[in-house]
């Protein structure tokens, strides 16, 4: 097994090609231009490429030797409708269209890892190099799999990285078990009668209303669910009225919920449902609910994970995580039909820490080469050019000997 691996060669491209997407971001499912040079880079290096997967999608695939095992890795391409404020040479030329969560780094990083590939074939199996659109908030993951990603392009394992400003540059890290939320967001709207503020007594309040449940509903994490769970729930925007004298007829008011478990997503939910309830035949308003769970919580196989960690002691500062992130990601969907892992690969600098979503925000070029070099990592060791011993064997056998699954150590 290559235990060097060789990419120096290739970063000055790669930098080059990861600016260029920086400067012409695309937003979800408008990633036209990005999976077109994403295609042609795939070509050039000779892979099989379909295009148009969940829309924008791009699969590479590049099959050597004759094993019939396989491995999806994973990138997505899209911005975000952000102001960039970096104040880069290579900045946003598309005004409120920003890079600001790294993914033209994830696409330059899987891009070098299928160059890399293609050149040294150092594994036997079918490599599926998966460029997905619309991550921001848009399922762009669910998608391709909706239009047949696994059954087109079966993969054992799948694997996706995420670039992580909160860990230092060549720090890797993943966990068994949970590592990103379940997302819900909900829209609540409360609707009173209107009229005038001097004669609050002939209308419900829907203002009066909107606080009750805001205060209602930061009383549900604290109260209704067991300390030992965990989430998150946050209301994040209130709006009604216009004017100093007079009583809204509505106000609406939208939010968050973040968790880890599906029974207590369940039972927030309701929580959430029961409250709105009481709050208006309290208030005499009439409030309506739309409730939403857009991503499932992104849930690790203990054995992809504990593969990952073994495998990037070779390429980087391995590190378990302690604890899952309260954001939220599309891969989710990839690791209910596939077995496999969401790995950080930190990027943080001794400057200023800047954080995902942030304007200022921009992915670090010093970290390619590690991305690069555990995506190759990864396959080289999960499809095995020799049936000899990988970290993977290692793993399965040590957790068969010891009777427990990786996680359980
Ligand atoms: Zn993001
Ligand atoms: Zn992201």
């Amino acid at each position: 097994m290559n235990q060097d691996i060789e990419i120096e060669d290739l970063l000055e491209d790669l930098v080059t090609f990861r600016r260029d997407i920086h400067a012409n971001p695309e937003l979800a499912y408008k990633e036209v231009k990005t999976a077109e040079k994403v295609a042609d880079s795939l070509r050039e290096i000779g892979l099989d490429v379909t295009t148009g997967v969940g829309k924008t999608g791009v699969v590479g695939s590049l099959k050597v030797g004759n094993s019939s095992r396989s491995i999806g890795l994973r990138a997505d391409m899209d911005a975000l409708p952000i102001v960039e404020e970096t104040g880069l040479p290579y900045a946003s030329c598309h005004h409120g269209v920003f890079h600001g969560c790294g993914h033209d780094g994830h696409t330059t990083m899987l891009l070098g890892a299928a160059r890399h590939l293609a050149r040294t074939r150092n594994f036997d199996g079918t490599v599926h190099f998966i460029f997905q659109p619309a991550e921001e908030g848009e399922a762009g993951a669910k998608a391709m799999i909706d239009d047949g990603l696994f059954e087109r392009f079966p993969c054992d394992r799948v694997y996706a990285f995420h670039n992580w400003p909160d860990l230092p540059a060549g720090t890797i890290s993943t966990r068994c078990g949970p590592i990103m939320a379940a997302a819900d967001k909900f829209s609540i709207q409360v609707k009173g009668k209107g009229g005038h503020a001097a004669v609050p007594h002939q209308t419900p309040d829907a203002i009066l209303a909107a606080s009750e449940l805001v205060s209602q509903l930061n009383t549900i994490v604290s109260r209704r669910i067991s300390p030992t769970s965990t989430a998150v729930l946050s209301v994040t925007q209130i709006s009604g009225g216009n004017s100093h004298n007079v009583l809204p007829s509505s106000v609406s008011l939208t939010g968050t919920v973040r968790t880890f478990d599906p029974h207590v997503q369940d039972l927030i939910e309701a929580a959430v449902r029961q409250v709105i309830t009481g709050v208006s035949v309290a208030t005499g308003t009439q409030i309506s609910i739309d409730y939403q769970r857009y991503y499932p919580a992104t849930i690790n196989a203990s054995v992809a994970a504990e593969h990952a960690l073994m495998v990037a002691k070779r390429v980087g500062n391995a590190v378990e995580a302690p604890e899952p992130a309260f954001t939220s990601e599309d891969f989710a969907f990839m690791l209910q039909a596939c077995e496999g892992a969401y790995v950080w690969v930190g990027q943080g600098t001794s400057g200023e820490h800047i954080p995902l979503h942030h304007p200022g925000y921009d992915f670090n070029d010093g970290i390619i080469a590690t991305g690069v070099k555990l995506h190759v990592a990864l396959v080289e060791d999960f499809l095995p050019s020799n049936s000899g011993s990988t970290q993977e064997n290692d793993l399965i056998d040590h957790a068969k000997q010891q009777n427990v699954s990786c996680c359980q150590r």
